[in-house]
């Protein structure tokens, strides 16, 4: 099987890959577990220095990933060399606060002694996706490393090239050669994968199908495993908020990454009161949206990562309009070279069709007038997904309800969603289970051990006698 890397701005295929053999396969995680036994020993000391190393690296060449990032699934530049400064970012996070996060707990017992431990579990497998295809790999491989774990990565088939480079980072960095590797592979390669008891628990972000996937192999395994899947996140704006910011940030959560984000504001939910004149202002700034070349620093809005995201895309929207949607601007694929899409705006979604609560992964964003903060919360929580949430109002009482009573993983108040190494990320609902980045992030993939230690017996000798 070939994997190739396709550039979505002009189709040009850059390179092709072979997918490793099974005898390749064999050897990798062999590997990985041969240096686990080594490298769980490696004290914090040294974990973080090389944590910084590969820090270092990413800062340095920053430039250099973020064109391969935009030319394999075609972000704007500045946000993907922005992607790889964040990336520097959680590295960085992670060499200065594992030790800490992992220290032992002393607990008061009965004991003599008692503690909480952390321990490292092993190999990890990483199934990771292409939209932001170094962040979410660093976010994973950072803690993991640090803890004294090793990782696998599958990562998307669309970002090889990505995909190599992480690894070459980490050994530039280095770290030993079976501490991170790049496994080159399809996604039917994952289940033998995960069968293999040398892999003892699996992280994976993508889709909802691929995480149920992934998620009954391993349960089936008794293997812990992290799932960060998709998302319909609210926006909601109420009467009291500064309405041209809330424009504004509405417009870049919903169109930031091309709309190819998890996080990313998929449903606008507006307070009947400032409807229209929110309507008014978002649909001018979705319409003025540079879109071109991503290379370009002035382009805002590049092409969609591969053409059977436009063919989803178009799908939904059409399914939308039969279902009495109107569309206020785009509503097309444009016609020009590689995979664009116009940026969009829906109204009049019908809030029991299924597509007004499904994920959009792209620049197309629905509105929904509500006369009540009731409604509102009623329709932001009408999703299976529960992955962020956004509510803008100066209202406290408002305030604590959406905190409350919206049912996401984060709630971000008069601001947007976005992930942050020192905050925990992660959904419920079909969104997912388990949190990453900060200290919830690294302690999913360590044994939380108790460790009781009894008062001495009686007649044993102790040091002081
Ligand atoms: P995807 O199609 O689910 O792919 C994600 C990864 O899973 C890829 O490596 C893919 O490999 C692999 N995969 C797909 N089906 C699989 C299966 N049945 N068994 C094992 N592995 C499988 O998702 P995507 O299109 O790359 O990414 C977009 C999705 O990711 C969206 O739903 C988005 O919301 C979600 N996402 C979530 C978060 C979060 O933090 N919650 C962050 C980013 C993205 P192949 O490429 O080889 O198919």
């Amino acid at each position: 099987m070939a994997i190739a890397s396709i550039n979505p701005t002009t189709g040009e295929t850059l390179k092709t890959f072979s997918a490793l053999t099974a005898e390749q396969i064999e050897q990798k995680l062999q590997l990985a577990r041969d240096t686990f036994r080594n490298y769980r020993n490696t004290p914090f000391a040294d974990r973080a220095r090389m944590m910084q190393q590969a820090a270092d690296i990413l800062d340095t060449e920053k430039s250099e990933f973020g064109r391969l990032m935009t030319l394999e699934m075609g972000k704007p530049i500045k946000a993907a060399i922005a992607e790889a400064e964040k990336c520097a970012w959680v590295c960085r996070y992670y060499a200065e606060n594992a030790q800490q996060h992992l220290a032992d707990q002393i607990v008061k017992t009965n004991a003599q002694k008692s503690y909480v431990h952390f321990q490292p579990l092993g190999p990890v497998l990483a199934v990771m996706p292409w939209n932001f295809p170094f962040w979410q790999v660093f976010r994973f491989a950072a803690p993991a490393l640090m803890a004294g774990n090793v990782g696998l990565l599958k990562h998307a088939s669309n970002v090889p090239q990505c995909a190599l480079a992480i690894e070459e980072i980490f050994t530039r960095a280095g770290f030993p050669g079976g501490a991170f590797q790049t496994l080159l592979i399809g996604s039917e390669a994952v289940e033998a994968i995960l069968n293999d008891a040398r892999v003892v628990a699996a992280t994976l972000t993508g889709s909802e199908p691929a995480g149920r996937s992934v998620a009954s192999i391993a349960g089936k395994q008794i293997k812990k495993t992290v799932l960060e899947l998709g998302g319909s996140d609210p926006f909601i704006v109420m009467p009291s908020a500064n309405i041209d910011e809330a424009v504004t940030t509405a417009v870049t959560a919903r169109t930031i990454n091309n709309g190819q984000s998890c996080i990313a504001a998929k449903r606008f939910i507006v307070a009947a009161e400032i409807y229209d004149q929110f309507e008014r202002k978002f649909v001018e700034q979705m319409k003025s949206l540079r879109i071109g070349d991503p290379l370009e620093e002035s382009t805002q809005i590049g092409p969609l990562a591969t053409p059977q995201i436009v063919n989803d895309l178009e799908e939904q929207v059409q399914r939308a309009v039969k279902a009495g949607a109107r569309v206020l601007t785009g509503g097309n694929r444009i016609d020009r070279r590689g995979n664009f899409y116009e940026p969009t705006v829906l109204v009049d979604v019908d809030v029991d069709a299924p597509v007004s609560c499904e994920e959009i992964f792209g620049p197309v964003a629905m509105l929904f007038r509500v006369s009540d903060i009731d409604e509102a919360i009623r329709i932001a929580n009408a999703t299976p997904f529960g992955l962020g949430s956004a509510a803008w109002t100066n209202d406290a009482r408002e305030q604590a309800r959406f905190i409350d009573e919206i049912e996401a993983g984060s709630v971000f108040i008069n601001g947007m969603v976005a992930s942050d190494p020192r905050l925990p990320f992660g959904g419920v609902k079909h969104s997912g289970f388990g949190r990453e980045l900060a200290e919830s992030g690294i302690r999913e993939f360590v044994n939380i051990k108790t460790v009781w230690i009894g008062e001495p017996q009686k007649g044993t000798k102790t040091e002081t006698e």
